[in-house]
């Protein structure tokens, strides 16, 4: 078995302890060692550099959308799974080794990559993302015509749209079926008119929530509102995505129940600067646009909820909710810091929070023996995230290089 030990680094191992100078021992895809003066069978000389646990994006949809209708509708049936060999690639250069795509990819893309047939991160799939009539995933526009807004079913990924509490089951174990590892649920609309108004009743969140545990899956929840947020974390969320207007006691219920919040502010980071005209929100689907919605507005609220909620102790874990913008990823991290976060608990939160969050803590999120050795190799300060992809070295994933700068 061979030994390889990155030497003569720094640490950072994704707990937020201050990086400190150690050597990494690698067997079989494990961290083995942390400490000094290891020796090795394989030498990794990572003098002057910075050593990160491989992050996490818990939020991505890895086939990409096309957000202009007409080249939506312009796009060959097959092309999202090409598309998304690209996206991944762009991802994994990121530093990013687990992904967690909230809907798209289905289990031939999760084979692909297991089977080594195409590059990129490990993935975990909702396959899909349950919705109600008029929800999110609703095609219906007003002509009559049905426009798929996302994701067109097809027999690796079942429709989405259930209604009733024997219609959501039946729709959650569909996706288990179709080979979803955790549940991805739209509770509510989204940013357009009805964003507060359309939503799952509790009955239905609760189904849904008992299927999850029934199958010891994650519970994903895009809720936008106070309540959705705390009829969802009643239901048994194990994660909140997405975010605007958080009260209090939706704070609340989220740190009592350890739910985690995927923020997702990177998109609206533009908007916060006073320099900036406000803009409506795009022209989109049938009932799925508003053009009053402001779009500053909107991510001044969600900048202070997260503020408020990561204050009161709430988890917070890294996602971006990119498919085509794959590759920008670490723009989320900005993000964060900018919602409040020290760069150290950003860092945190893109390592062994998100690995809590979906479930991985066991097996990824820090450095320290036992864990799968995925490893970012950081040639510059891990806490300066404008240059953090570029100054990325290489990329390990279960000990083998996957990404190298110079490659
Ligand atoms: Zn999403």
């Amino acid at each position: 078995m061979t030994r390889i030990v990155f030497r003569g680094g720094q640490v950072f191992d994704g707990t937020g302890s201050a990086p400190v100078r150690a050597d990494v021992a690698v067997e079989n895809g494990v961290f083995t060692d942390v400490g000094s003066d290891l020796r090795g069978d394989q030498v990794v000389d990572v003098t002057g550099r910075t050593l990160l646990p491989g992050m996490f994006d818990c939020h991505v949809h890895i086939l990409g959308v096309e957000m202009a209708v007409k080249s939506r509708l312009n796009e060959p049936f097959s092309y999202q799974f090409y598309n998304a060999k690209r996206n991944l690639e762009r991802t994994l250069a990121c530093g990013i080794t687990t992904i967690r795509d909230c809907a798209g990819a289905d289990l031939g893309v999760k084979r692909a990559l297991e089977d080594g047939l195409i590059p990129g991160p490990r993935l975990l799939i909702s396959v899909t993302a349950l919705s109600q009539t008029g929800g999110h995933m609703d095609g219906w526009t007003p002509s009559s015509l049905w426009v798929d807004p996302y994701y067109v079913a097809h027999p690796g990924r079942p429709s989405s749209i259930c209604d009733g509490v024997d219609g959501v089951r039946k729709a959650a174990r569909q996706s288990l079926r179709a080979g979803a590892d955790f549940l991805k649920v739209l509770a509510t609309h989204s940013g357009g008119a009805s964003y507060l108004r359309t939503r799952f009743s509790r009955e239905e969140l609760n189904a849904i929530g008992d299927e999850a545990r029934t199958s010891q899956v994650g519970f994903a929840v895009h809720a936008y509102g106070s309540q959705a947020v705390k009829d969802s974390v009643a239901a048994g969320a194990t994660t909140i995505e997405h975010v605007r207007d958080l009260d209090d006691e939706a704070i609340a219920a989220m740190r009592e129940a350890d739910t985690a919040l995927v923020p997702t502010i990177a998109p609206l980071l533009k908007y916060l600067g006073d320099d900036r005209p406000d803009e409506p929100e795009r022209d989109r689907l049938g009932h799925q646009g508003d053009p009053n919605n402001s779009k500053t507005e909107f991510a001044r609220e969600a900048y202070d909820s997260v503020r408020r909620a990561h204050g009161a102790g709430v988890r917070i874990a890294m996602g971006t909710d990119y498919g085509n913008d794959a590759g920008q990823n670490l723009d989320e991290l900005t993000a964060l810091v900018a919602a409040g976060l020290t760069p150290a608990e950003t860092l945190v939160a893109a390592t062994s929070g998100s690995a809590r969050a979906v479930g991985l803590h066991d097996e990824l999120g820090t450095i320290e023996p036992g864990k799968r050795a995925d490893v970012v190799v950081v040639d510059g300060d891990i806490f300066d995230f404008s240059k953090l992809k570029q100054n990325i070295e290489s990329v390990h994933m279960d000990g083998r290089l996957v990404h190298s700068r110079t490659r």
